[in-house]
């Protein structure tokens, strides 16, 4: 790897896709920077502390983390093993679905117990069931890059489109294929993993997050911040640096190549490959011309984001609430898209559905509990020009009444829950903007919706050879996706038959 020494290569961010991509690459003997404009690294992985407790910005639980599985073989391949422990979820129930009149369901972990459950639970639809685990079993099984099929070509992805029914909106499948409504809720309530409403998500993304979550699910021991901790010193021990505070302000182009990246403090960083792992249109921002077609900017500067969300972080008093390693989503009504087609402004403030994740704190209970809801850009555009530091009392009092709604409706899992909240912190679309830098505070980045499905498929290459991209909006959301996304680029700069060995010793 003498050659590889020799090669420098700038990342722009530290979550998911940067520090994993960082790290991979150093591993190889790359000379690896990662630049992050926050004072801690991370993104959406990384933690946050108050008064003293921890709580998860943006990673609950993982899929796939099984041995043999598809994120254990690209952790595996760094070697965070050693360095982080993961728990798996309750066997029984990772998720449970609260519907109108106290019916719940709960989602057991494997295929086949999944199956089974379905069935038990709506025995005259169980020939369509056994058709739907198929359908949604093969997606995952074709689609090329969540297979570690790294070197995904252009006809492969066509091969995905083509196929009828995974590009097919998930609400018109269900209709399609069940004839309960209550059938239908269950196989959609988990949309908010990807924030995309059941009758705008393609059938393939809602196949793909369900699949590596029922293969197998876990949370971080500790907090998500581990994950970051071990990825950093993964990264630094083979020799690659982080830089902290560091923004990218600009990627200057010459010869239809990036040159340099210019920080914020004017200083210049040279390289001979770049990864963007910061929102597309973000990135936009910091290229010119040279680097991108004007098509190509156009193309994606009016590509649709998938919704942004309000968070709630909880402390409880006391040993906190009983549970299992389960997450809750709180359905108000049997319409799972209900959540995102709310006309009236106020009845954003009353959200129709509710995502739950509580941190397991001591065995069997949970003293800090993230809850989630969908909440669009425009209702908090008003105060778009403030900062963090400098946020109005209204933007604070119309946090506060979210969060008095938001703590209510826990009380439908654990009545009494309300008297004991010692304190709560409330990110809103402005607090994701302003940390993670994505667009307008999208949750997960442009939205792969069945209206933009080409066009939201975004290639790791850029009309500049040397300037790739990573992140949760190139290929799939979630840690799985920023993962995947961070080994393709990764594969370009040192080789996929380097890759895909590395993987396979793994
Ligand atoms: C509330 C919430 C809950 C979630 N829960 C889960 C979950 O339970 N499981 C799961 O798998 N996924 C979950 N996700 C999704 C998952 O967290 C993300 O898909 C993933 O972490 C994204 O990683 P990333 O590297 O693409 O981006 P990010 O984590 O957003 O990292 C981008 C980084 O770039 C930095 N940056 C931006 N601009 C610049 C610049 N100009 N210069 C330098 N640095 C810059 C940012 O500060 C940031 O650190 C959740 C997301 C949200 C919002």
């Amino acid at each position: 790897m003498e050659l590889m020494g020799k090669t420098k290569v700038v990342i722009i961010g530290s979550g998911m896709s940067g520090l994993f991509a960082g790290a991979l690459l150093a591993r190889e003997g790359v000379d690896v920077t990662v630049l992050e404009k926050e004072p801690n690294p991370g993104g959406l992985l990384a933690s946050f502390r108050r008064r003293g407790t921890w709580f998860d910005t943006g990673v609950h639980y993982l899929g796939s983390l099984a041995p043999g599985q598809v994120l254990w073989k690209y952790f595996q391949t760094l070697d965070l093993f050693p360095l982080c422990q993961f728990d798996q979820m309750d066997a029984r129930g990772l998720e449970e679905y609260r519907f109108p009149g106290g019916y719940s369901f709960q989602v057991p972990q494997g295929w086949d117990a999944y199956e089974q459950h379905l069935v038990d639970s709506f025995p005259a639809e169980k020939s369509a069931i056994q058709a739907c685990v198929r359908d949604w079993r093969s997606m995952a099984e074709h689609f090329p890059l969540y297979n570690l099929n790294i070197t995904f070509s252009p006809e492969q992805e066509s091969e995905v489109f083509s196929d009828p029914k995974a590009a097919m909106p998930l609400r018109e499948y269900l209709k399609q294929h069940f004839s309960d409504p209550k059938l239908r809720a269950c196989l959609s309530a988990n949309n908010a993993l990807y924030g995309i409403a059941p009758d705008e998500c393609p059938v393939y993304i809602h196949a793909l997050i369900v699949d590596s979550f029922i293969n197998s699910a876990w949370r971080v021991r500790g907090s998500s911040q581990t994950l970051c901790q071990a990825l950093v010193q993964r990264l630094r021990e083979a020799g690659g640096q982080i830089r902290l505070n560091s923004r990218v302000q600009k990627l200057v182009s010459e010869n239809k190549r990036i040159a340099k990246a210019v920080l914020d403090s004017g200083e210049e960083i040279t390289a001979d490959w770049f990864i963007s792992t910061i929102h597309p249109k973000q990135m936009l921002g910091l290229v010119d011309d040279q680097a991108v077609r004007p098509i190509y900017r156009q193309r994606i500067n009016r590509l649709e984001e998938t919704i942004s969300g309000f968070v709630l972080s909880l402390s409880l008093s006391g040993e906190g609430v009983p549970t299992p390693r389960r997450n809750y989503f709180l359905h108000r009504t049997w319409d799972t898209a209900a959540a995102y087609h709310v006309k009236d402004k106020e009845a954003w403030f009353n959200p129709e559905a509710i995502f739950v994740s509580p941190l397991e704190t001591s065995p069997g209970y949970s003293r800090t509990i993230s809850i989630m809801c969908p909440m669009p850009w425009p209702i908090w555009s008003a105060w778009q020009d403030s900062t963090r530091a400098s946020r109005p009392e209204a933007y604070r009092q119309t946090k506060e009444r979210i969060a008095r709604v938001l703590i209510q409706r826990l009380e439908e899992v654990w009545p009494g829950i309300s008297q004991r909240v010692e304190f709560w912190d409330g990110a809103t679309p402005l607090t994701f903007r302003d940390y993670t830098g994505t667009w307008e505070g999208s949750a997960y980045g442009i939205k792969k919706g069945c209206t933009q499905l080409r066009e939201s498929t975004l290639s790791v290459r850029t009309r500049s050879e040397n300037l790739l991209l990573a992140g949760q909006s190139v290929v799939l959301p979630g840690i799985v996706g920023a993962t995947i996304s961070a080994a393709a680029a990764s594969g370009i700069i040192m080789g996929f038959p380097n890759l895909i060995k590395r993987l396979s010793q793994s």
